[in-house]
């Protein structure tokens, strides 16, 4: 299975999904060491994806990111609308078209910099990085080993939860919640958590029917 054109709408569609379904948990998270607009944030991004891919007539899977990319700075105020936004444009396009699990490994990789290039945070910052950075990680492991999308998806997944749960005993050193200093630690970051998400939604759409979470 390649990740193709019908996969990458899917993918943003399950975000879009996934975030309407978490935006309160996402938005009270950040009511701990933000502002509370996580949540409604990516709520806002993510129904205006939806809109603008409904008009589309996406030439690959890089169409339908780019535009996911475009969409998301252009309609999020927050840090997390460029950040994202970002990301998805260089995962555009790197995907020109369908994808086995090895490109799409480089692809995940090439949206983690673009993360960084903008926002400047490393691993342990309390931010995106720490769940996308393993998530990249596990899924490369997985694809060089011989895993198929749906396995290294799952993986992904895995590694990106952990990542996220992994930002509780961290102090953030970017973004809003930095200006919190040692009054960061001991809560879950909420855009490690909306990373998360988006892996696990990853995983759900390439999972063949009624084996997600089961392996
Ligand atoms: P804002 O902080 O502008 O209110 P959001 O609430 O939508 O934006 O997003 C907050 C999340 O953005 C944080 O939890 C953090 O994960 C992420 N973030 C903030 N700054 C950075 C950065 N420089 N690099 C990576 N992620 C960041
Ligand atoms: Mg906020």
């Amino acid at each position: 299975m390649d990740f193709d054109t019908t996969l990458a709408e899917g993918w943003v569609r399950a975000i879009a999904a996934a975030v309407e379904e978490e935006q309160q948990r996402l938005t009270e998270l950040d009511s701990a060491i933000g502002d509370g607009d996580h949540g409604s944030n990516l709520q806002r991004g993510f129904a205006a994806v939806q809109a603008a891919l409904d008009g589309l007539d996406p030439a690959g899977p890089g169409a339908v990111l780019t535009r996911t990319g475009t969409t998301l700075i252009s309609k999020v105020g927050g840090a997390s609308g460029p950040l994202y936004g970002k990301a998805f444009r260089a995962l555009g396009a790197a995907l020109p078209g369908p994808a086995g699990p090895a490109e799409f490994a480089e692809a995940l990789a090439a949206g983690l910099r673009a993360v960084q290039d903008l926002g400047k945070a490393e691993p342990g910052d309390k931010t995106i990085v720490d769940a996308w950075t393993p998530a990249v990680a596990a899924f490369r492991a997985a694809a060089q080993a011989g895993a198929d999308l749906p396995e290294a998806a799952g993986a992904a997944a895995a590694a990106a939860e952990q990542g996220a749960l992994d930002t509780v005993p961290l102090q953030a050193r970017k973004g809003r919640a930095s200006y919190l200093g040692p009054r960061s630690v001991g809560h879950q970051d909420p855009g490690a958590t909306s990373t998360a998400l988006l892996f696990r939604a990853l995983a759900e759409v390439t999972a063949p029917d009624g084996t997600q979470g089961v392996s």
